[in-house]
């Protein structure tokens, strides 16, 4: 049944009649298609869910996405987020239709924050415009020099990607489109942190990064089953001390000018405010994920049967995003985490993380503990008298980026960037 045949009644058309539930959604217009085969990508073994599927989303189910979309936001800037599989797949036009549907949709005084995640290999002059005109921030996918990423990031046919990668990416820059780098962090890039961060840095000019960690389970099903994991998983350890080294040089010179998610998010949490990164949340439950057809999902991490909430065509997303079963996925995430976890001192900045990463036993043998945790551990030692001096210049109305001052070394080059060395500039 089309979003248009769906009897009013059927749907909880009235604004008054939506619940206020604040939430977030990432739309997959191809479902799990995508035009690469990176190895370690969790959404391609999603394909088989819809077998007899195009992976289209049709206009009509747009149409309906966007009008319950828009009426379940009530903030002054609503984001509208696309993600795939691959989403440029759909097309320019798709877009074009998506965005103007959209604009006509919302509410007087609302402001649309597009956004798009690609492996930005089908962009071109026609999107980069495009992307332009409308604000778009692009997340786009590098996982840092080219034999690091082309490690892990192939097309279908097993080849690189990197150079088609940089081409998006330098075309993005040109048409000042704002661009947030997602490096995902698996067994073959993780011992080279320096090597990606001073990459994305200085060679990509990346200022906004994540550094996404890659834990895969090992199964047939492609869901989050089983506690055996991939080999190309990152290493508990090892994502720690890529965080940590990257974290060094960060702190010594690049405070302020270069955005590391990561960090941020820790700052936040050592200052006590919220943050919005759901992997460090006390709960979550508020990113959901709607596939091509219309099913909604409670996580883009979730999408297997026994997290399909509903079909919007059927129940508006708001109800759905809003039910007890959702809300009972959220409060898991607190209500699950082992005794470690309850009682670790750095609980304020991790809450155990996410929950599909939680594979592993704790030291009393306790399951449900995060196979990250040794690194979330070493990590958040390191930096944590950092973040607190950071926190106290925050609060004294300094800047934190004061911090880089009292960290390079003396023979650093001197964070006021004249070229000197620290000792003969600001460290004298
Ligand atoms: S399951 Fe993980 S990724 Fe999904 S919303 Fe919860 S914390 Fe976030
Ligand atoms: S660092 Fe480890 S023990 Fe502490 S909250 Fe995180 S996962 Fe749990």
């Amino acid at each position: 049944m089309s979003a248009a045949t769906i009897p009013a009644s059927d749907l909880v058309r009235r604004r008054s009649e939506v619940p206020r539930t604040a939430f977030h959604l990432l739309a997959k217009p191809t479902g799990a298609i995508c035009n690469l085969d990176c190895s370690y990508c969790f959404f391609l073994s999603k394909e088989r869910l819809y077998p007899e599927s195009s992976f289209r989303m049709s206009d009509e189910l747009l149409d309906a996405y966007l009008t319950q979309y828009l009426e379940s936001q009530w903030g002054p800037e609503i984001t509208v987020a696309w993600q795939g599989g691959e989403p440029t797949i759909m097309g320019l036009d798709f877009f074009r239709r998506a965005v103007a549907m959209a604009e006509a949709k919302k509410r007087p005084g609302t402001r649309l924050a597009h956004t798009l995640q690609t492996n930005g290999t089908l962009l071109d002059e026609a999107w980069c415009d495009f992307l332009r005109e409308h604000r778009f921030l692009v997340g786009l996918s590098l996982d840092g020099p080219r034999a690091l990423h082309d490690a892990c990031r192939v097309d279908k046919g097993g080849h690189p990607t990197f150079d088609k990668v940089m081409r998006a990416l330098r075309l993005l820059q040109a048409h000042e489109v704002e661009i947030n780098v997602l490096t995902t962090v698996h067994a073959a890039n993780a011992d080279h942190p320096l090597e990606v961060y001073r990459f994305l840095r200085d060679d990509a000019r990346a200022r906004y990064m994540q550094l996404i960690p890659i834990v895969e389970r090992d199964n047939d099903t492609g869901f989050q089953e089983g506690t055996e994991l991939t080999s190309r998983s990152v290493g508990a350890d090892q994502y720690g001390r890529f965080l940590t080294a990257i974290f060094d040089e960060w702190v010594r010179r690049d405070v302020g000018t270069v955005f590391v998610q990561q960090f941020d998010v820790a700052l936040a949490s050592w200052a006590g405010e919220p943050h919005g990164l759901c992997v460090h949340s006390e709960t979550c439950g508020a990113a959901l994920a709607l596939e091509h057809n219309g099913d909604l999902y409670s996580c883009d991490h979730f999408v297997e049967p026994a997290h399909r909430l509903g079909n919007i065509r059927d129940r508006h997303m708001s109800v759905l995003a809003s039910s007890e079963r959702q809300r009972d996925f959220g409060r898991a995430k607190r209500d699950s985490l082992p005794r470690a976890c309850r009682e670790c001192e750095y609980r304020f900045a991790c809450h155990g993380g996410c929950p599909k990463d939680r594979v592993a036993r704790a030291s009393d043998g306790e399951p449900g503990l995060n196979h990250l945790c040794a690194g979330y551990l070493r990590f958040f030692r390191h930096i944590d008298p950092t973040m607190r001096r950071m926190v106290q210049l925050l609060r004294s109305g300094d800047a934190p980026a004061r911090v880089m001052f009292e960290r390079a070394g003396r023979n650093d080059p001197c964070p006021c960037r004249s070229g000197k060395k620290h000792k003969h500039c600001h460290g004298r």
